[in-house]
């Protein structure tokens, strides 16, 4: 909130208002007016410059701070709605469960990174990882343990990862992780950290401790690699590669070969 004269020296109160409603600050600032000009016209001026409120002088301090409240309680309605809007920007990119970016903001998240590679020719990697087994985990102690053992595993993800890595829900029992910058050797060491900080120590529930294993399927275009990729064939080419693991004896990491249009 600010409460402004409107003469005063350098600027006037009514100048600093105007540049407040063209900057358009998020959030909102309330201003009050205060001011010898009693004129109707002059309060007219004042609401027209962008002032919420207006105050002729001399005021009565009373009246100052009843105004100063009913102005809080317009901000804090303001802060309520910024923190609902907040919320919900939270739950259409996450994963209700897991807290991790949900399908469509991780699949949003690949598209952009493909882009910016075919720019900048930068490395970019794409993992994919799914839960060994886990409809046995189900099955032997339930879907909220299940649901428990999802939460764990993507929390263990997210904390293994670097800070410019995004993990997301794919599916079920699927994750998606995006990592750009990372050439392949790279990559490979940091699917088999996701795939070790999984199966290293069993994951306490409510049932006791669950051994859990991923099998991880990976992709990468290396450094200057300028050939045109489309996005979706990456995620392919890491589905591919986590088959040829399930296929194999799961829990370990595979590395998919990718074909460009040029092959
Ligand atoms: P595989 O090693 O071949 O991946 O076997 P799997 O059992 O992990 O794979 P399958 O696709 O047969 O089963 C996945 C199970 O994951 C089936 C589904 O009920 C369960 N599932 C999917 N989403 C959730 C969830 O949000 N919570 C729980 N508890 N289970 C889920
Ligand atoms: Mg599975
Ligand atoms: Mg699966």
């Amino acid at each position: 909130m600010a409460i402004l004269d409107w003469m005063m020296p350098g600027i006037d109160g009514i100048d600093i208002c105007r540049r407040i409603r063209s900057l358009q600050p998020d959030p909102y600032r309330y201003v009050l007016l205060l001011s010898a000009k009693d004129d109707k016209q002059d309060v007219v001026q004042g609401f027209e410059a962008g002032a919420d409120d207006y105050l002729t002088k001399p005021f009565d301090v009373d009246e100052l701070h009843a105004r100063v409240r009913a102005g809080k309680r317009i901000l804090e309605l303001q802060n309520e709605l910024i923190r609902a809007r907040e919320s919900l920007r939270f739950e259409a990119l996450h994963d209700h469960l897991t807290g991790v970016w949900n399908r469509g903001a991780v699949l949003n998240l690949r598209q952009r990174k493909v882009q910016r590679r075919q720019r900048s020719g930068e490395a970019l990697g794409v993992i994919m990882a799914d839960v060994d087994h886990f409809k046995n985990i189900n099955d032997s102690y339930g879907h909220l343990v299940g649901d428990a053992v999802l939460a764990e595993v993507a929390r263990r993800l997210t904390a293994s990862v670097r800070g410019y890595d995004s993990v997301g829900r794919y599916g079920g029992e699927e994750f998606l992780v995006i990592v750009p910058g990372c050439d392949p050797k790279g990559l490979v060491v940091s699917a088999e950290r996701l795939r070790c900080v999984i199966a290293e120590s069993p994951i306490d529930s409510a049932s006791g401790p669950i051994p859990v294993t991923l099998s991880v399927g990976l992709v990468s275009v290396g450094v200057g690699n300028s050939e045109p990729v489309e996005h979706v064939a990456l995620v392919q080419a890491a589905d591919s590669a986590l088959y040829r693991a399930k296929a194999g004896r799961r829990n370990r990491v595979e590395i998919a070969e990718l074909k460009t249009a040029a092959e």
